[in-house]
């Protein structure tokens, strides 16, 4: 075994352990330091954006997505010029980050613009409780074109192996502390690491202009005038419209003819 596939099995075994332990942690802070005290663990939703969107939907795109990337990779041949290659394994992950969160951001600002991109991203504003778990609940049409402009690109670029599975476990913990009920007060960090201060107004009912886009690093918010923290704290969370229950309804809901532009 090389040492290539060698990081590449440790990190197969890595990835899933340090997701269920930040699962087990986060869930834990947030019974000692809640920042909503009302919010309950059994609350509605929970079974479907765990047994649906986290699990059953994550592992279908998982493996669409991987065969997107092959094929574009077949006809093209890109990942043969090993454009990355010869970078470190952590700048390859840096680079990945920072250039695939730039992206995030614009896309996600546009989506709060758009009546027709709006309809992919409604389901992910839909709950009406934000915890370790809401950031699973999106539309696979959403999942499908970010996490292939994700992950293409590592593959086309000649990335290692690893690259991709230390990128998203970095995905699914940054996504399971931004939704987080934890009472986090990180202080000027709050410019540069983004986090449940402002994630959670993100997704508050009050604010329907759109603020805090950026999913890891707050300072595209800050450098393009979307950030919003301020003392108070929301006084609830979800749309001003109804959504239906249940993932079939939830995803059939962005191509109904009866959709209306709610944000
Ligand atoms: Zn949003
Ligand atoms: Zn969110």
């Amino acid at each position: 075994m090389d040492v290539m596939t060698d990081t590449t099995t440790i990190w197969a075994w890595l990835s899933p352990t340090l997701t269920v332990t930040g699962a087990v942690f986060l869930i834990a802070l947030e019974r000692s330091f809640p920042y909503d005290q009302n919010q309950r663990f059994l609350r509605p939703g929970l079974a479907t954006d765990f047994l649906c969107y986290a699990m059953m939907q994550s592992w279908i795109l998982g493996l669409v997505i991987a065969r997107i990337a092959t094929g574009i990779d077949n006809l093209t041949g890109l990942s043969h010029l090993h454009l990355v290659s010869g970078w470190s394994i952590p700048v390859q992950v840096m680079f990945f980050i920072v250039s695939h969160d730039l992206y995030i951001y614009c896309f996600h600002r546009l989506q709060h613009r758009s009546p027709l991109l709006w309809r992919i991203h409604e389901t992910h504003h839909a709950t009406n409780n934000i915890d370790w778990l809401s950031g699973s609940r999106s539309h696979p049409l959403e999942i499908l074109i970010n996490q292939t402009i994700e992950f293409v690109p590592m593959v086309l670029l000649g990335a290692a192996p690893e690259v991709a599975l230390i990128k998203v476990t970095i995905d699914i913990l940054w996504g399971m502390y931004i939704h987080s009920n934890v009472d986090i007060h990180s202080g000027s960090l709050q410019l540069f690491i983004n986090g449940p201060e402002m994630h959670r107004w993100h997704h508050s009912i009050e604010i329907t202009t759109g603020v805090n886009f950026a999913t890891k690093l707050a300072i595209w918010d800050w450098l393009f005038g979307s950030a919003y923290l301020p003392a108070g704290k929301p006084s609830g969370y979800g749309l001003a419209t109804p959504f239906p229950h249940g993932y079939l309804a939830q995803v059939a809901h962005a191509f109904s003819s009866r959709h209306k532009y709610s944000r």
